[in-house]
């Protein structure tokens, strides 16, 4: 029988280019948990007013003012202050509160909740956590399937629209 021989150096170049190629899926995976950390005075000159107002100082924009509390087109929420994937079109609902309401984040590790007692209330205040931005608050009032409302300030998000084909 004809026996080819491969090379050895020809496994070694395999090796190298699996090698290469897990080490920069991994890199991109961490840079996208990485936290960003920013002092007050940076955020105050990239932020617009009104959006430094609520990411930085726990701001609430008006009900019925933000420009996605009726907004309906299929895509992604992201994080105003770090574009990071917060919430999906699909888990949108209309609250009738006057922001923007969700059922669920993208992926739980996008965003952290903290007890907020301000305002003589005690409530469940949810900020990216990325870049500790404030978002809004989570309420156990939401519907099916996890009950939940996350209430999110429009001015805290952007909106990266999906294209046809996806
Ligand atoms: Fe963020």
């Amino acid at each position: 029988m004809f026996k080819v021989k491969i090379p050895s150096v020809f496994f070694h170049f395999i090796f190298l280019i699996t090698g290469f190629f897990l080490a920069s899926l991994f890199a991109k995976e961490k840079k996208m948990n990485q936290k960003i950390i920013k002092t007050d005075e940076e955020w105050k000159q990239i932020l617009s007013p009104p959006v430094y107002q609520i990411l930085r100082k726990k701001g609430t924009e008006r009900a019925f003012t933000g420009k996605y509390y009726n907004h309906k087109e299929k895509g992604v929420y992201i994080c105003a202050g770090c574009g990071n994937e917060l919430f999906h079109s699909s888990a949108k609902f209309d609250s009738g509160t006057g922001w923007p309401s969700f059922y669920q984040p993208i992926a739980e590790d996008r965003i952290e909740t903290e007890t907020d007692r301000s305002f003589f209330m005690i409530r469940t205040e949810v900020h990216c956590a990325r870049c500790g931005g404030h978002l809004g608050h989570v309420f156990p009032d939401g519907p099916l399937p996890t009950g939940l409302r996350y209430c999110i300030n429009s001015l805290s998000l952007d909106f990266r629209k999906e294209t046809n084909d996806k």
